[in-house]
């Protein structure tokens, strides 16, 4: 078996690994990285490939998949949510995006047109390989894909395999494998202990509402949104919660897919017990009232969370909660960092409270560690999905206290298994 990285090496974004054996040709991810310009992985020509599997949604994943699909183009396989959500991810970057983007969404329509609907643990044969798609507990419908052939080689996508709310916590139990490709985002950073953050979080909304102000909680449209709901709804938040723009529509394709979530009946309850507003008047009048606001973008890039932000940042009574990781040059990291918002291209000091609660949906530092301990002694480890150094930080740990064969590699490298 070969393996050939195309992206996603030493840092995060452009998700695209080749694996060939003797008959096939399979990609796994083709994904962009989506910075204001999106960058896309290198080139391959959709003739020179048997198969495309897309491990979830996001476009770090599978924003470049399209362009498989100017003409034919191979067989794509994913999980039914992953496609769904594809689809809306898609067409919501062609629609936003400012720059070029070299395919339209007819292509995104070939391409799902194309797609084959795989179940978690179902086998696929493609030529002399076998493949199967494993929960990743990292978005609905996110999986990790192990390749069977002469060799065993797993690749873990995203993967959080912590349970949370919305999500069972990753499938772990195929650690008897030839290979790993493994993510590497957290490799440096511990988590916080998932309930004691809960309770905090819960506690600080709490305190600010009670005090008459307004929560502003960005989230991604996709997973983050529904799971700061289910926390509310679960830990009886007893003020107004409200929602709006696109997580209003993930949530209702969750509730569509009832074998990728985690606690169907709480994330029906959200439904009904959360206020979904949409249109300019309602969120007005959501700004009239103390309560939470859960919405997107997570990290402030538009959505209608830019919109409450503008609208909350000079009360001191209110707050911002962000929920996620913010990448260095968005208006949520200028938010945390200097406590400011960009206001008509000027940065305006903000009077609300600024708190971050990293409710992360990747593997922390412990999880990776806890997960590359799973696998025998020997076992060949490729660390990608990782800024700065963290994948050369996360393979000499591998190498030093698991004696794994671990590598951060090289882009556009082969290498033999
Ligand atoms: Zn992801």
């Amino acid at each position: 078996m070969e393996i050939t990285f195309l992206g996603s090496v030493g840092e995060v974004g452009k998700s695209a690994i080749l694996v060939k054996t003797d008959r096939a040709r399979i990609l796994l991810d083709y994904g962009i990285k989506p910075n204001d310009e999106p960058e896309f992985p290198a080139h391959i020509a959709p003739k020179d490939l048997d198969a495309v599997i897309i491990t979830h949604a996001h476009l770090d994943h599978s924003g470049a998949a399209p362009l498989l699909y100017m003409d034919e183009g191979p067989k794509l396989y994913s999980t039914s949510m992953s496609l769904e959500t594809c689809e809306i991810l898609l067409e919501d970057f062609l629609r936003l995006s400012g720059y070029y983007v070299p395919y339209e969404y007819l292509e995104v329509e070939y391409m799902l047109g194309r797609a084959r609907r795989v179940y978690y643990r179902e086998p696929v044969r493609i030529k002399d390989v076998e493949i199967e798609l494993l929960d990743a507990g990292h978005i609905p419908g996110s999986a990790q894909v192990v390749v069977n052939a002469d060799k065993r080689l797993l690749f873990t996508g995203d993967i959080n395999p912590i349970k949370t709310r919305l999500l069972n916590g990753a499938d772990i139990s195929q650690t008897d494998v030839d290979a790993v490709i493994t993510e590497s985002t957290y490799a440096k950073e511990a988590h916080h202990d998932r309930q004691e953050l809960e309770k905090r979080f819960i506690e600080e909304c709490n305190r600010v509402v009670e005090d008459g102000g307004i929560v502003l909680v960005p989230a991604f449209s996709v997973g983050r949104s529904q799971e700061i709901l289910c926390i509310l709804v679960a830990r009886n938040f007893k003020h107004t919660i409200s929602t709006d723009g696109m997580a209003v529509k993930l949530l209702d394709l969750y509730l569509r897919g009832r074998e990728f979530i985690a606690n169907y009946d709480l994330l029906e309850k959200v439904r009904k017990r959360v206020n979904i507003v949409s249109g300019k008047r309602e969120r007005k009048r959501v700004l009239e009232q103390p309560g939470v606001i859960v919405c997107p973008a997570g990290m402030l890039k538009g959505g209608p969370a830019a919109y409450y932000a503008q609208h909350i940042a000079n009360d001191e009574s209110s707050a911002i909660f962000l929920v996620s990781y913010q990448i260095p040059g968005t208006p949520g990291a200028l938010l945390v960092s200097e406590k400011k918002l960009m206001s008509n291209g000027k940065e305006m000091p903000v009077k609300a409270r600024v708190e971050h609660f990293l409710f992360s949906s990747h593997a922390g530092q412990k999880e990776l560690q806890a997960l590359l301990r799973s696998f025998n002694p020997g076992t060949k480890i490729f660390t990608v999905h990782g800024d700065g150094d963290s994948c050369e930080v996360l393979a000499n740990w591998a190498r030093e206290e698991c004696s794994l064969d671990a590598i951060a590699p090289s882009l556009g490298m082969t290498y033999e298994v």
